[in-house]
């Protein structure tokens, strides 16, 4: 019998790329470690003194796990992460090779910012930036084919301080929402608690595609979507897929990516076909806010990396095919106290239910004020085509609560528990609460943002989407939730109620205020629309009025208040995004003006051409009724003519939207160029299925919507 190949266990590899807390011990003398656990706990400051000395047992671990360089690792304002590798080796005045890493590149190092988006934040003469080790997520190594880099987390800032990236924005939310929660707890009489750390888990949605077939098609390689191309009808049977066995060869990157990740410490736990056909998820064990968006960044990375190996072409669009399901990443998030304990965890206990619920009405306060900075936050060009479309949630924020939270919300506001459901366990007399059970089951898939048994969900943000954003605007509602919920709790205590008293009394107000934003039924239906219209819950109806709302005066005050972002950050922030709506659409508009002139309208001709001549052979033999022939010609030659037509209104549409100003060259896009693409698309797709495959150069849904071959 073949001896089978044998792959390290996961637990085997486990984190053996970070430099983690065993390493530190291990390399680092007491009092240092001792620091720098400190640090990455956010406890107390790095002591500039041990910088050297960190830095020099971090290169040892390096070097001895084959790195050859390092690099600041950090995430400009656009989606995707940046490095600037610098070798740890360089020859002296000798001639003589030394291995150099000190305290002073550990802590601080100055890639050219010139090429980052800035927003104006930075004029152009001033192009360097620096950035700053950020201790509290963990150095770890990125291997490559020869070798490795040593990538050390850092935040991003233009010499004047402002922040070039996202994860400065994300380290101040967090901030926000802990020292009031801290509050809160203390108002609690809690007093042991240190700390509270926001946790997050995002699920990431994805399309996995057989490289060579997508490699063909313009659309797929420069915009990650197709621009052309129709699901067949009566396909249902694709539907099988979700929860279904997963292709063997899928499967093999999977492992392949999950041992990749495990060795950087990002463990995921889940892994499973989703909705639409070659459409899959994972979802990694959820970790401290600042880890988690980071860790998300590490799982896009070696997922692009590993695909090229399986020669697989992955997607992380929201809509890659038109009438099919798109890719979300779904944020969940909760608070962890200190002490290990889930903030939104509902318990048997009393007080601590009272606890729980009044962290749960502080976030539901803040989002039926800030609904709009939620919005703001997953206004990306991919969810123009995902949000409201199938199976992805409508651009609405909504809260669902489940049932069983919803109706003890309810009571409390109503005064009168007596009748609420589930098991009264304690009797305070005035009021009593019941063990709060919030079943699994009770799921409301619909909607943005579900309580889900222990935590929110917010499903809105974009598979391609860094995290960084929608969980900085998570946070910061709920840190502005928590400080009205504050107010009201502060002074129900002043007036010398007892905290359990007064955190139900405060509750009730909330969940009076907020009452507006929760909603229980079917999201994506149509009376929910008409619905929300009435409550005035539609903030915004286009990504650029989307992107707008982080210019709403009442969102700017708040995140300033909070100490989130400066109202000049806000709207260098605003042009980052206007900005990047605006090329992605030039670019789809350059890829669809290209593939429609080099492989469509060549197609319809030949498929002309092909007609004619059988028209003509038809003829010569005296065939019956070819009439009919000549209509077809006619009907084909006219999706011609139509896309002439078109496509000159598309060149004349481009050259005036040239000069346009920002925001007017945005809404020109959605109102005049989204819907002349959209009528582009019409017209080849319908050519499409009147064409021989071999006349179109694009391989056609079916081809690639399927990982068999
Ligand atoms: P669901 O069925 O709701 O999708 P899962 O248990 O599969 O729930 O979890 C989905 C994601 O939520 C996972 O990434 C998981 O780590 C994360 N998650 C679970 N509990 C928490 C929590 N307390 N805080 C943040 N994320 C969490
Ligand atoms: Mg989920």
């Amino acid at each position: 019998m073949a001896e089978e190949k044998k792959f390290p266990t996961m637990r085997e590899i486990y984190g053996s790329l970070v430099f983690d807390k065993n390493e530190m011990k291990q390399r680092l003398p007491k009092d240092v470690y001792e620091n720098l656990a400190g640090a990455m706990e956010g406890r107390q400051k790095l002591d500039s003194g041990i910088a050297d000395t960190v830095a020099l047992a971090m290169k040892d671990w390096a070097v001895s796990h084959g790195a050859s360089h390092w690099a600041h690792w950090f995430h400009p304002l656009t989606e995707m992460t940046a490095e600037k590798h610098t070798a740890f080796v360089h020859a002296d005045d000798n001639g003589v090779a030394l291995e150099t890493f000190t305290g002073k590149d550990l802590v601080q190092s100055e890639p050219d910012a010139s090429s980052f988006p800035s927003g104006g934040t930075r004029s152009t003469f001033e192009a360097r930036g620096y950035s700053a080790w950020d201790p509290t997520s963990p150095a770890f190594i990125m291997k490559s084919p020869k070798g490795g880099t040593l990538c050390i987390p850092s935040v991003f800032l233009s010499y004047d301080g402002s922040p070039l990236d996202m994860k400065t924005y994300l380290l101040r939310s967090m901030d926000a929402v802990e020292s009031r929660s801290l509050k809160m707890l203390k108002l609690f009489g809690n007093r042991g608690v240190r700390y509270v750390r926001a946790t997050v888990g995002g699920e990431q949605e994805f399309f996995l595609l057989d490289r060579p077939k997508a490699q063909k098609r313009p659309d797929i390689r420069f915009s990650g979507r197709t621009l052309l191309g129709s699901r067949p009808p009566r396909d249902q049977k694709m539907e099988d897929h979700y929860f279904g066995a997963i292709p063997t060869r899928v499967l093999a990157y999977m492992e392949d990516v999950q041992r990749d990740l495990a060795r950087l410490g990002v463990d995921l736990a889940t892994r499973h076909n989703e909705v639409a056909r070659c459409q899959f998820e994972f979802a990694p064990n959820f970790a401290e806010a600042n880890l988690a968006c980071d860790q998300n960044q590490l799982i896009m990375e070696v997922m692009r990396k590993m695909a090229r190996q399986h020669e697989l072409r992955l997607l992380f669009h929201e809509k890659p095919f038109k009438e099919m399901n798109g890719s979300g990443k779904h944020v969940n998030f909760s608070l962890q106290d200190s002490e290990g304990r889930n903030l939104l965890k509902p318990s048997s206990n009393h007080r601590k239910n009272v606890i729980f619920l009044s962290f749960l009405s502080s976030f539901v306060l803040g989002v039926s004020e800030f609904a709009g900075l939620l919005q703001a936050s997953v206004a990306t060009p991919g969810n123009m085509y995902r949000l409201g479309g199938h199976e992805a949630p409508p651009n609405i924020i909504s809260v669902y609560l489940g049932s069983a939270i919803d109706a003890v919300i309810a009571a409390i506001e109503a005064g009168s528990p007596k009748d609420m459901p589930g098991k009264c366990t304690v009797d305070l007399g005035l009021i009593k609460l019941p063990e709060i059970v919030a079943f699994d089951s009770d799921r409301n898939r619909t909607s943005p943002v579900a309580f889900t048994g222990n935590k929110f969900e917010f499903r809105a943000p974009g598979a391609s989407q860094a995290m960084a954003v929608p969980v900085t605007a998570l946070l910061s509602v709920w840190a502005a939730g928590m400080e009205k919920f504050l107010q009201i709790f502060e002074a129900n205590i002043d007036s010398g109620q007892d905290p359990v008293d007064a955190a139900l009394c405060t509750i009730r107000e909330a969940s009076k205020i907020s009452r507006n934003i929760r909603f229980e039924g079917d999201a994506y239906s149509k009376e929910w629309h008409e619905e929300a219209e009435r409550r005035g819950l539609i903030k915004a109806r286009t990504i650029p009025q989307g992107i707008d709302l982080y210019k709403d005066p009442a969102i700017m005050q708040m995140l300033e208040d909070m100490g989130v972002y400066k109202k000049r950050e806000l709207e260098a922030f605003w042009a980052i995004r206007m900005e990047s709506f605006v090329n992605s659409i030039e670019i789809e508009m350059s890829v669809l003006r290209d593939m429609i002139w080099e492989g469509i309208m060549p197609a319809i001709s030949k498929q002309l051409m092909l007609e004619k001549n059988s028209y003509a052979a038809a003829e010569e033999v005296g065939a019956k009724d070819i009439d009919r022939w000549k209509s077809h010609i006619a009907e084909l030659a006219s999706l011609k003519t139509g896309l002439l037509d078109k496509m000159e209104e598309l060149t004349e549409l481009r050259e005036n939207l040239v000069d346009l100003e920002l925001r007017e060259h945005a809404e020109q896009i959605v109102t005049k160029a989204v819907p002349l693409m959209n009528e582009i698309r019409e017209l080849a797709d319908a050519a499409e299925i009147c064409m021989a495959d071999e006349f179109i150069p694009y391989p056609k849904y079916r081809t690639l919507l399927s990982l068999s071959s």
